[in-house]
């Protein structure tokens, strides 16, 4: 082009350096449509201070489509279809859901946040969505910048003691105290979330509420105590959501493996294995779960054990390095 004045030029590049300032990280994701693989990286984009990235983009690359008519924004993917509009964090789909960030509208393009493309994409259609490519089963999908939410749930509390042995402590004190300090322990790389942090009694379907409630649970964790009618049982031991094929089955597989092996180190006990078991606590739960029992009360010397600070510190720092290896990635 000519004749352009040099204001306008540098009006020009000051624009384009600032657009491409904004392009400057982006983002791959990793998606499963039906049995394809796809790929997508699309650009992280500061829209009213929130990173954001191309829904249009998004779309295109996972085989997906995008039409806005007015503020309505109307979303279909395979045989899946949601209707958001700009604004507002409700999301209608087959089941209706709330993201963190209302999509909006910037350069001819519908911008979602960073932080709710991975539940958009598996609430509204059905798809598993991780960034990074490759990505290794069970490892946690977040958008780098955002801490892996921990839902602490300690067991039983208020009027409802849980289990007991021999002595005074019962269950609901145990869980607590164990539940406290895995929430210190993990606090630099994670964001602990409780269930309940007094003496209160929680229904369970409460505690799913809480957990899938803002801030959303990206994982959680159920700390009970054991039981058994033989006074020998012993050691601590981990259940998970029954299933083998999906995602959340196989994070909380990855999770509580995780844990048990880091809690084998802290403890020096034998670990008594991750098992897939259908707990009322994984009912209507939206995210990876684990239940973690830490010791059978109803063994004499292991209430003991699991009634002392020193133990439950040491019972603590393994739950919470099985949770930071899972968080980072690093897990076996
Ligand atoms: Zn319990």
């Amino acid at each position: 082009m000519r004749f352009i004045p040099w204001g306008v030029r540098s009006v020009v590049a000051i624009l384009s350096a600032l657009y491409f300032a904004a392009h400057a990280e982006s983002v791959t994701y990793n998606a499963q449509v039906g049995d394809e693989a796809r790929l997508s990286t699309v650009d992280i984009v500061s829209v009213e201070g929130q990173p954001c990235v191309s829904l249009k983009k998004l779309l295109a690359d996972l085989g997906g489509q995008l039409r806005v008519n007015e503020n309505t924004v109307q979303v279909s993917l395979r045989n899946y279809s949601a209707k958001m509009t700009i604004g507002d964090t409700t999301v209608w789909a087959a089941k209706e859901f709330t993201m963190q960030q209302p999509p909006r509208i910037f350069e001819n393009d519908i911008f979602v946040a960073v932080g709710d493309v991975t539940a958009l994409f598996v609430y509204a259609f059905n798809v598993d969505i991780k960034t990074g490519q490759p990505d290794q089963p069970g490892a946690p999908s977040l958008p780098s910048g955002r801490k892996l939410c921990v839902v602490i749930d300690a067991g039983h509390g208020g009027a409802d003691p849980g289990a007991s042995g021999q002595g005074a402590i019962t269950e609901k004190d145990i869980a607590r105290a164990i539940a406290t300090q895995v929430a210190k322990l993990i606090g630099q790389v994670c964001q602990p979330k409780f269930t309940r942090s007094e003496d209160e009694s929680l229904s369970t379907e409460k505690r799913v509420g809480i957990a899938n409630g803002s801030p959303k649970g990206d994982v959680l964790l159920s700390v009970h105590v054991g039981t058994s009618n033989s006074k020998t049982a012993n050691g601590f031991e981990f259940f998970c959501p029954l299933g083998s094929s999906d995602a959340t089955a196989a994070k909380s597989l990855a999770l509580a493996r995780s844990m048990s092996n880091a809690m084998s180190e802290s403890t020096g006990l034998m670990p008594r294995g991750v098992r897939q078991v259908p707990c009322r606590i994984f009912t209507g739960l939206q995210m990876p779960g684990v239940l973690v029992e830490v010791g059978f009360i109803t063994n004499p010397t292991e209430e003991q054990l699991i009634a002392n600070p020193e133990h439950q510190q040491k019972l603590a720092q393994g739950i919470a390095n099985g949770i930071i290896a899972y968080a980072t990635g690093k897990t076996q």
